[in-house]
């Protein structure tokens, strides 16, 4: 932990000062509102050893780094079946494109552009009682965090504004592929995105992705070690949508953003690292954070290459 600490204190001060050429999300109104000079970063090892620096502890909306849970979710419940209803294959296109929905018949290319997570967001609640309750309480006991929440303005900010994924959620459904009411699908769907979390939670959160005999405090197992490696293999090819391959070739490692900003990244075995930069370059990924994580990776030569 002391080499990383030394070398992302120095990372961390560099990039700070870096002009940022990105933008802050603003099509969900009421992300624009966040800060853009939040600059955070939190690292966790598998053993346990946390560092964290800037607003390392500032709670932010995770958007699509909560599609990784849901997957975690669905998969868990659903097994291999799960794949009947999406493919993993990139997209090679922007996270919220229909483009590609009508040659593949409303199958979606993965779980992590928005009709993956949509069509994810379905099977969950053809599995669960009380989604929204159910989801948060699989995301609390992952972190034994109990206090992990929902940001009811930023879900309520997306709903009245979430064009295309209203548009996305009912093309779906007309190829079969949405079995629940699509109002009910999107309502679920709003309020996974808005779940907040730190960096440090983040960090310390995923780290079921980096070690293979991971068990939460209540004694669960929460995926086997295949599907870990799984999801690990859908994070790096498909990860940062359209712009997946240059995440690897610049951090090479398995990693997930969001449009708030947040970015994770999972070295497996070593540890999970978070970063949070809100502005965001032209394919939605944060700019400072990919910058950050590309140093780090570089610097510390632990990428998975
Ligand atoms: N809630 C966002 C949306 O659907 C998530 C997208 C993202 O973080 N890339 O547009």
């Amino acid at each position: 932990m002391e080499n990383y600490k030394k070398i992302i204190e120095d990372i961390y001060l560099e990039v700070k000062n870096v002009d940022d050429i990105g933008k802050v999300a603003n099509y969900i109104p009421e992300l624009a509102f966040v800060d853009s000079n939040n600059f955070g970063i939190n690292i966790t090892t598998i053993n346990n050893e946390s560092f964290g620096i800037g607003d390392s502890e500032t709670k932010f909306s995770i958007q699509s780094v909560t599609k990784i849970l849901s997957l975690t979710l669905a998969y868990k419940l659903e097994g291999e079946k799960l794949w009947e209803r999406v493919d993993v294959e990139p997209s090679g296109n922007p996270f919220n494109s229909l483009l590609q929905l009508e040659a593949d018949l409303g199958k979606p290319r993965n779980p992590f552009i928005n009709a993956g997570a949509i069509v994810v967001c379905d099977v969950l609640i053809s599995h669960l009682k009380n989604p929204k309750e159910d989801f948060l309480n699989f995301c609390r006991e992952i972190s034994d965090n109990t206090t992990l929440n929902y940001n009811e303005k930023i879900a309520q900010s997306e709903k009245s504004s979430g064009f295309r994924n209203i548009a996305l959620c009912n093309f779906i459904k007309s190829f079969g592929n949405i079995k629940n009411n699509v109002d009910e699908v999107l309502d679920f769907y709003f309020h996974i995105c808005s779940l907040e979390m730190t960096c440090k939670e983040l960090s310390q959160m995923f780290l079921y992705l980096a070690e293979d005999n991971f068990i939460t405090k209540k004694g669960t197992k929460i995926i086997s070690e295949s599907q870990t490696k799984r999801i690990n293999a859908i994070m790096l090819t498909c990860g940062f949508y359209d712009e997946s391959g240059e995440f690897a070739f610049r951090v090479g490692l398995p990693g997930k953003s969001g449009v708030g900003g947040g970015i994770i990244a999972i070295h497996p075995d070593k540890y999970c690292i978070s970063v949070w930069s809100p502005k965001l370059n032209k394919k939605g990924n944060s700019y400072k954070g990919m910058l950050f994580l590309e140093k780090f990776t570089t610097k510390t030569t632990s990428s998975i290459f």
